[in-house]
C-alpha cells in the first residue's frame, strides 16, 4: 500500500476544488454570431461580451485540484492584481507589480516585455514561501516588476460552426484578444494580461527588503 503524497498546506487562491464541479451548459449559436449558453444569464459574459466557463463557487470544499484553475477566481486575481496564492493584493512598489514567471529570457530580446500571461501576480510573503517549498523555482523562475500591464484577452477553448446545426468544440485552447472575431467563439477560462515596462529583479533581494 502506498501512502498518499503529503498535502501542501497552501492551496493557491486560483486553484479549483473538487467541490466546485464544472457546470454542464448547452452551447448554442448566439443570435449575433458565435456561441452562447442555451440558458445564458448576463453574468455569463464579461464587460467585453466574452462568454465564460461556469464552475460552482465553493472554495475549501473537497480536495484541491492543483492542476485546474477556477475561472472566476483567476479572473478576479488578474483583473484586480491580487496574489494568485493568497488572494490579497500583489506586491507593488515604484517599479511595479511583482510577478514570478517561468524563465523564458531566451525567447526574445527584452523579454518579458509584451508577454501575454494567464498567471496573476504574487505578494512577497507568498513568493518567499513558494521558493522555500520548491527550491527549483529559484532557478526556473524569474521575479519581475511590471510597471504597466493591460487586460487584453482571454484564454479558452475555441468553438466552431458545424454541419449539425449546433456549434462544436475544437481541439484548440488559445489566447483570444478582445475585440476580434474569435472572441465571439471562445469559452473563456482565464483572463490574459500583457506585461510592459518590465524590470527583472533578484527575488532574494526583494524578500530581504521586506524583512
Ligand atoms: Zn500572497
Amino acid at each position: 500500500m502506498t501512502s498518499a503524497p503529503p498535502r501542501p498546506d497552501v492551496v493557491p487562491f486560483i486553484a479549483a476544488w473538487s467541490g466546485e464541479p464544472r457546470l454542464r451548459r448547452n452551447v448554442v449559436y448566439a443570435a449575433r454570431g458565435g456561441v452562447a449558453f442555451a440558458d445564458e444569464t448576463p453574468e455569463d459574459r464579461d464587460q467585453f461580451g466574452v462568454l465564460w466557463n461556469s464552475r460552482a463557487m465553493a472554495p475549501g470544499t473537497g480536495r484541491p485540484r492543483y492542476g485546474e484553475v477556477h475561472p472566476d477566481r483567476q479572473c478576479e486575481a488578474m483583473r484586480y492584481l491580487l496574489c494568485q496564492v493568497c488572494g490579497r493584493p500583489a506586491d507593488r512598489d515604484r517599479r511595479g507589480v511583482l510577478w514570478l514567471l517561468e524563465d523564458n529570457r531566451a525567447d526574445w530580446d527584452g523579454w518579458p516585455n509584451d508577454l501575454l500571461t494567464v498567471h496573476p501576480p504574487i505578494c512577497l510573503p507568498c513568493a518567499g514561501k513558494a521558493v522555500e517549498m520548491c527550491p527549483h523555482l529559484v532557478d526556473s523562475n524569474v521575479a519581475v516588476r511590471v510597471h504597466a500591464s493591460e487586460v487584453c484577452g482571454v484564454y479558452g477553448r475555441v468553438w466552431a460552426p458545424s454541419a449539425f446545426g449546433y456549434p462544436v468544440r475544437t481541439a484548440n485552447a488559445d489566447v483570444v484578444a478582445y475585440g476580434t472575431a474569435a472572441a465571439r467563439w471562445v469559452l473563456a477560462g482565464q483572463l490574459v494580461r500583457s506585461l510592459h515596462g518590465c524590470t527583472i529583479v533578484d527575488l532574494q533581494r526583494e524578500l530581504a527588503r521586506c524583512r
